[in-house]
């Protein structure tokens, strides 16, 4: 009977065609895991039975992440219809298991480039292009262009950067007009409350500036996230609330946790989803959260370790390490290990160091299995070269992403096929052997310099050879994975590599391109030009990094 009443209360909203946004602001410092604060939120509302999406905008001018380095921005998330976007993309996708489109990402370079040029083409008709109301008008097109082509019920909308910065106000202000508009809009605030070392005391005055800082411009926060080592006190919960001006119960706590798929159940212990549908009036249909919540128990009871080292790098910024150029491949290690029981122990190597001392390469014994991973240009690339032939000879788990497969192709040319100079051609340019050569179409793009957005990029059908194990890993013929790359296995050299017993086990379907590679007699050393990793999900680990799992648990 209540199931009854719920449904029905819940039906009008979504025959009204009715969307909600939920806005998620950042104050205080950069850094507090906006990304998977929305990422969970979106998850709670999808687990209550509600179609979610989201999106990110980035304030700054670059039209999209690909011409970032990973240092500077971390990760560039590829989308899988080719966008180059930014990281935070990535956990909604792993959280909603959902793939999400490139126009998603908003950045401040597209937004105006699009409004110079309509104004090149005369469609202001006239009048005097502004900030406002031109390019917020343009701010605010694009965030309703996903509700306009999908029907859902929650779109999240994750603001980049903090509140105060001089390069997020106009993103501000469209999502403030948004709600005057009559658009029905949730805004969600999150912040920082430090502990200082000398007085041990929580503090909410940044909040409460931060906070103050965002009324200025107009938007009164619904709720307040604060990010904190240990929960939050009801004393600064108070204070926050008063200071802040929210009701206490939309103070919401966000503390440390050993887990980020946990903080869904954090917050959802404190009725988060329930407070949000209860001010947007739509009653809850339906709890779905049991699975999710078997799952977080499994994980944090798995003792059994698996030692997977990554060689990359793309880790040092200044004197900290950053191991956000890898996240993807961190998730995807650590969802397979999951599937198998078993507890990852991630390893982040810099390859430089077996280039400065080649005898640190027996370190590579102690661990379960190698991951190479994507990359690009000179720096690193001999340690890579070095760690895939001991994983070789030695018959170390090996998993080669992208650059990681092309180098363990060079890698085989020079000591097993024993082509002397043979080599990438993103290396040496004027290798006379070049077993990695430009993709043809690249070879223009190079010289025109034309970087943006010109990879191969996205997903690409592979057709997999019967027999082998990368068609027995996803047991399918046909597989599409996502790519990022201007180089390929040249196929002038396939038929000498296959006769020295390397096993390209899946192709482009007009058998150019070299997608999947094996090498057979080894325990499992596999490879492929695609980023397996962009679809692996929490609950469903991409097949080729449980496939190195599954080899890693043997090895053990
Ligand atoms: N640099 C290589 C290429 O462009 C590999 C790219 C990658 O690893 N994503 O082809």
């Amino acid at each position: 009977m209540v199931k009854n009443l719920n449904y029905v209360l819940y039906l009008p909203c979504r025959l009204k065609g009715m969307v909600n946004y939920i806005i998620i602001t950042g104050g205080v410092i950069s850094g507090l895991g906006k990304g998977i604060t929305t990422a969970c939120i979106g998850k709670i509302l999808q687990l209550h039975g509600y179609k979610v999406t989201a999106m990110k905008i980035d304030p700054y001018m670059n039209c999209d992440a690909g011409t970032l380095r990973p240092t500077e921005h971390g990760e560039v998330w590829v989308t899988e219809d080719g966008g180059e976007i930014d990281q935070d993309l990535g956990h909604y996708e792993r959280f909603l298991d959902i793939n999400i489109p490139k126009y998603h990402n908003i950045t401040t370079g597209q937004v105006y480039g699009k409004v110079i040029e309509k104004e090149r083409k005369g469609k202001y008709l006239g009048k005097t292009v502004q900030p406002i109301p031109h390019v917020t008008d343009e701010i605010k097109n694009r965030i309703r262009r996903p509700s306009n082509e999908n029907s859902w019920d929650f779109v999240m909308v994750e603001i980049g950067g903090t509140v105060g910065d001089y390069e997020n106000v106009l993103f501000l202000e469209a999502v403030r007009q948004m709600k005057l508009e009559g658009d029905s809009v949730q805004y969600l605030h999150v912040t920082y409350v430090p502990v200082l070392d000398t007085l041990g005391e929580a503090k909410t005055k940044p909040t409460q500036h931060s906070v103050k800082l965002l009324r200025e411009i107009g938007i009164q926060p619904d709720f307040i996230i604060t990010r904190s080592e240990e929960p939050l006190d009801n004393v600064r919960r108070e204070k926050i609330a008063m200071f802040c001006n929210v009701h206490e119960e939309d103070v919401i706590s966000d503390s440390n946790i050993d887990n980020v798929y946990a903080v869904t159940l954090l917050f959802e212990k404190q009725n988060l989803c329930a407070k949000i549908l209860k001010k947007l009036n739509i009653r809850k249909s339906h709890n779905g959260l049991q699975n999710w919540e078997k799952f977080i128990k499994k994980i944090r009871t798995l003792k059994n370790p698996v030692k997977i080292g990554i060689v990359g790098k793309y880790f040092d910024i200044g004197t900290s390490q950053l191991s956000d150029s890898y996240i993807s491949v961190i998730e995807a290690v650590k969802h397979a290990s999951w599937n198998n029981n078993l507890k990852p122990d991630i390893r982040w190597i810099d390859s430089k160091i077996f280039e400065k001392n080649p005898k640190k390469l027996s370190t590579l014994d102690k661990l379960d299995g190698i991951i190479v991973p994507g990359g690009f240009g000179l720096s690193g690339i001999q340690g890579k070269i070095d760690t895939i032939r001991y994983s070789r000879e030695h018959g170390i788990p090996y998993l080669g992403l992208c650059l990681g497969m092309q180098l363990a192709v060079v890698e085989y040319a020079q000591n097993v096929c024993c082509i002397e100079n043979s080599h990438s051609r993103e290396v040496d340019k004027k290798i006379p052997h070049p077993v990695i050569d430009f993709i043809p179409d690249q070879v223009k793009i190079v010289q025109e310099s034309r970087y943006g957005a010109t990879m191969r990029l996205g997903a690409y059908p592979a057709l997999l050879k019967k027999g082998s194990l990368v068609h027995k890993l996803y047991g399918q013929n046909k597989v599409y994975e996502r790519h990022r790359h201007r180089y390929e296995v040249n196929p002038e050299y396939v038929e000498r590599l296959e006769k020295s017993g390397l096993v390209f086990s899946g192709r482009s379907p007009d058998g150019i391109l070299m997608e999947f590679m094996e090498i057979p007699e080894h325990p499992y050393f596999v490879a492929t030009q695609a980023h397996p990793e962009f679809k692996s999900r929490p609950l469903k680990p991409a097949p080729l990094f449980d496939g190195l799992i599954k080899a890693a648990k043997k090895k053990k």
